[in-house]
């Protein structure tokens, strides 16, 4: 659902009005989307802010806990003043600062089983920063389920990984990982940098998804920001996904 700029809007977003397809048509689509950003640390903080300078106009951000002191070398929204302070309060709040035409709406926990259902269906977009794969198939199946796009962002010390999910139209984030890889660990190598990275290419993907632009479909990007190499991989959807796949007879 859109909705009309004012001549606020015009002025603030006027540098990217005049990119090819997006225009008032697709500022305004921003204007009337929310979003949900399951974790703002190094990855969905990036991505949030990218999304508020983009113009979304509402962002609903679940993160738990609070800020650390080795936090800080990548997640960009919060301060050393911060620090022992809960974290979504701090992206909410710089935020708001930014961009004040938005709204943030702020949730002190983490995407679980509990309120999956309600936070997805809050929203028009799901951005999946969260670094374990149990959170991250949540979202995915609830996304799946009502209907929503869902982009994931993921990293490993150098590594990227991004895909957009558009239920329906493309192989779902279980078609890739039927289950939590038993070998993953919650705790590895950040830069911020490449942790912004993922995350602003993450939110270019929900700029494009919500304004109307094409998004790529059914693939998954892979960079390497030690060797600087990019390519994606074309996606294929199993028929047999728990998730995504037609049921059988029966089931
Ligand atoms: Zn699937």
């Amino acid at each position: 659902m859109s909705s009309p700029l004012t001549p606020d809007d015009r002025a603030r977003y006027e540098w990217q009005l005049s990119a090819a397809g997006f225009g008032e048509a697709g500022q305004a689509r921003l204007k009337g989307a929310a979003v949900l950003v399951s974790r703002i640390g190094g990855v969905g903080g990036a991505l949030a802010q990218q999304l508020a300078a983009a113009g979304v106009g509402r962002l609903l951000l679940a993160h738990r806990g609070n800020l650390r002191v080795n936090d800080l070398n990548r997640q960009v929204l919060m301060s050393q003043a911060g620090v022992d302070q809960p974290r979504v309060e701090q992206a909410a709040r710089r935020l708001c600062e930014f961009n004040p035409s938005m709204v943030v709406d702020a949730v002190a926990e983490n995407v679980s089983e509990a309120n999956v259902e309600e936070l997805v269906g809050k929203v028009d977009a799901v951005a999946c920063c969260a670094p374990l794969f149990g959170e991250r198939l949540l979202m995915n199946r609830a996304a799946v389920r009502q209907r929503k796009p869902l982009v994931d962002c993921a990293m490993y010390e150098m590594e990227v990984q991004l895909i957009t999910v558009i239920p329906g139209r493309t192989p779902c984030l279980a078609c890739l990982y039927p289950q939590e890889p038993p070998a993953w660990q919650r705790r590895f190598p950040v830069f911020g940098a490449v942790a912004g990275a993922v995350g602003c290419l993450g939110a270019m993907e929900i700029v494009k998804i919500l304004s109307g632009l094409e998004p790529p479909r059914g693939r998954m990007l892979i960079g390497d920001l030690r060797s600087m190499e990019f390519r994606t991989v074309q996606l294929r959807r199993d028929p047999q996904c728990a998730v995504c796949g037609v049921p059988s007879p029966g089931t």
